[in-house]
């Protein structure tokens, strides 16, 4: 069994990390059950004593969600209504018991293509702050995931926080997501939007769809092609084309043609209801 680390300090826990060799946990609720019924051979830093990361902060260019923030800490949260479909998703991740433990970030880092934080932080242009002994580095969410379980995160490192733009503080937002049953799930498919209106019409929206792909894709030509619509109806412009670029694959949860079909079904109704609000 390995060692196990709690500090109460972030730069104590920095300078472990650049010792090397160390694995991170945050709520520990990916972590632990990845390794039931065996002894954790890692050496572990558990960040979950570090109480400056466990804020929101609303700042002038972004709303700052820091590593200790619970999917319970963010629903209730005053925050913009940008962050609705980031909510819903949070309502639905797990039980209360998860949802008081696990944190944003873990469900970040952890890179699944199931997270049910990716299509939201996607869709909101999020960047993660990484912090090392060596300085803080910020990069997109959308690029710091590169694949299934892959992040650009070096060893060294600790993502400290989610920096999510405020220029979309007054678009609305909502999450639909797909399971086998309504709760304590993991998605077969699930889609962000974020829709800025303007005057009844669609002025920008930003859709991403998840567990469609290794990592949840933006689904770009259907934005452009939403500019300028009337937000009634905006779900019947969706065709089937606009999903194409999405690789679902199957598996014990759904067959890739399902996954397609849902994402199609998903998409369109998150319009619909994003566009009847806005
Ligand atoms: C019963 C149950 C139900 C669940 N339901 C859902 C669900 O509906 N939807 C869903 O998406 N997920 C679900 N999960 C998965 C999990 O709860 C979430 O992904 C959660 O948000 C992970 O957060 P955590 O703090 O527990 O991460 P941890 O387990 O602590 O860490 C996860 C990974 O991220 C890394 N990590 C964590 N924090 C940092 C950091 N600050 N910097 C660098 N690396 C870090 C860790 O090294 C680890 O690899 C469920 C899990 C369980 C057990």
């Amino acid at each position: 069994m390995g060692s196990y680390l709690r500090p109460s300090d972030l730069s104590e826990a920095l300078s472990a990390l650049s010792r090397g060799g160390l694995a991170v946990i945050a709520g520990g609720t990916d972590f632990y059950p990845a390794r039931v019924d065996r002894a954790v051979p890692e050496d572990v830093l558990d960040i979950s004593g570090l109480s400056e990361l466990r804020r929101i902060k609303i700042m002038p260019r972004y709303v700052r969600i820091g590593a200790g923030v619970t999917w319970s800490d963010l629903i209730h949260a005053d925050l913009p209504r940008s962050f609705d479909g980031l909510k819903l998703a949070a309502r639905e991740i797990g039980g209360i018991q998860i949802q008081n433990t696990a944190t944003i970030i873990g469900n970040v880092c952890n890179a699944s293509p199931a997270a049910d934080s990716l299509p939201n932080l996607v869709a909101l242009d999020a960047e993660v702050e990484l912090s090392s002994a060596e300085g803080r580095r910020q990069i997109r969410v959308a690029d710091f995931v590169t694949g299934n379980r892959k992040t650009l995160r070096r060893p060294d490192e600790l993502v400290t926080a989610l920096l999510v733009p405020r220029g979309l503080a007054e678009a609305r937002s909502s999450f639909l997501k797909l399971g086998a049953r309504r709760y304590l799930v993991i998605s077969i498919a699930m889609v962000a939007v974020v829709l800025e209106a303007d005057h009844g019409k669609a002025k920008a929206a930003r859709i991403a769809v998840g567990a469609c792909s290794a990592m949840a894709k933006r689904l770009t030509e259907l934005e452009q092609a939403l500019a300028g619509r009337p937000l009634r109806g905006l779900g019947a412009a969706v065709l089937p084309a606009h999903l194409d670029l999405l690789s679902p694959i199957d598996d014990v949860r759904a067959s890739a043609g399902y996954r397609q079909e849902a994402a199609l079904i998903l998409v369109r109704r998150a319009l619909d209801v994003v566009g009847a609000a806005a």
